[in-house]
């Protein structure tokens, strides 16, 4: 393992990965990766695959690892819920309901077509709630190339059952500190590389991203600038929830890019190699469609904390003024911040961004 090339980007998981690079010589049929969205728990799972499938013992540059890497690799099926729950028919084949080869429980029993392994990557594994009991016996009991990787930032009790199946492998919440230096090490400067920190919702994937992408100090700004810009009346309230708004949108149009140039370039590979198609573009187009969902959510929970600080920062101007009227600002600076930490919190539920954010706005207006 000495040489290989995989989990080298995975900044502030030492633990994690050691436990996982042992455990590749033996592998277990169940692994939960438990750790916020942005810890690197994706990235480290999606190499622990790689490294179930390499020849070499996970050399991470051989095709297999290069296919496991981009999200190509026919033997690595990645699942996410298709609303606020897992439904049932995702998870067991049902009457009228989708396919057994699309099901987890149905591509648990199929053979691996290229690698040694099928790995199926379950994303968001705390909303199994309702279907955890289909899921179970079969995570119990694989066939004996099946091997499960289960991704939660944690499990609630009453999925204490599927949590027990599982090896757990922990990912502690990256300090902004970890990622700077991080950044640091990949060649960016000091200042923009705390920026950057700052701006990455905990996401060192994030951060790198962030760091070619030249809108992103305007849009920082933009955050900066909204408590200053609130006046009390509805319309700037709106007026400004459009602008966030836009520029949320417009945020993910560098990702976008460098995900349409990759398209191109395995397209450009595919044809010198001969083949008529590309394999394994569904499995492509579905990983960026995830990845630019992801951002967008990370973009507004990180913008979201950059105004919550804007108003912990008033909040201690005041108590150190002193003045008659630092109790009332401090007060409405903390309900501020109280407002901001409720929306966050709804945020997985709450696709319908655009009034979400002028509702907050509005509030915000009224309270500080
Ligand atoms: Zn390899």
């Amino acid at each position: 393992m000495a040489t290989s090339d995989l989990f080298l980007d995975i900044p502030g998981q030492e633990q994690a990965i050691r436990q996982l690079q042992e455990s590749l010589a033996d592998p277990l049929h169940a692994y939960a990766f438990l750790g916020p969205q942005g810890s690197g728990s994706l990235r480290a799972a999606r190499d622990f695959a790689a490294g179930l499938l390499c020849e070499n013992g996970g050399c991470g540059i051989c095709e297999s690892c290069f296919k496991v890497r981009r999200g190509i690799h026919p033997d690595v099926l990645y699942h996410e819920p298709d609303g606020t729950q897992y439904k049932l028919d995702h998870v067991t084949p049902r009457k009228d309901g989708p396919p057994a080869h699309e099901t987890i429980t149905g591509q648990a029993q199929r053979r691996p077509l290229e690698g040694p392994r099928t790995i199926i990557i379950i994303e968001r594994a705390d909303l199994l709630r309702l279907a955890a009991p289909a899921l179970l016996k079969t995570l119990e009991e694989p066939p004996p190339t099946t091997v499960f990787l289960l991704l939660a930032n944690d499990f609630p009790r009453d999925l204490e059952t599927i949590r027990s199946r599982c090896v757990v492998i922990s990912f502690d919440s990256l300090q902004p500190t970890t990622i700077a230096e991080w950044l640091i090490d990949q060649g960016i400067g000091h200042e923009l590389a705390a920026s950057l920190a700052e701006g990455s919702a905990g996401d060192a994937d994030r951060a790198l991203l962030l760091a070619k992408d030249p809108d992103y100090v305007q849009r920082l700004a933009l955050w900066q600038q909204v408590p200053d810009r609130l006046d009390g009346s509805g319309s700037t309230a709106t007026e400004l929830a459009l602008e966030v708004h836009n520029s949320l949108k417009d945020a993910s149009a560098m990702l976008e890019q460098l995900q349409a140039q990759e398209l191109d370039e395995l397209t450009e590979d595919s044809k010198a190699r001969g083949e008529r198609s590309l394999p394994g573009k569904k499995e492509l187009l579905d990983r960026h469609k995830r990845e630019i969902r992801r951002f967008q959510t990370n973009e507004l929970i990180a913008g979201l904390a950059i105004l919550a600080r804007r108003y912990r920062d008033r909040m201690l101007a005041a108590e150190r003024s002193a003045t008659p009227s630092a109790p009332e600002t401090m007060r409405a600076c903390g309900e501020a911040v109280d407002t901001i930490g409720q929306l966050v919190s709804m945020l997985p539920r709450n696709p319908r961004q655009p009034l979400a954010l002028e509702r907050l706005f509005l509030q915000l207006s009224h309270e500080a």
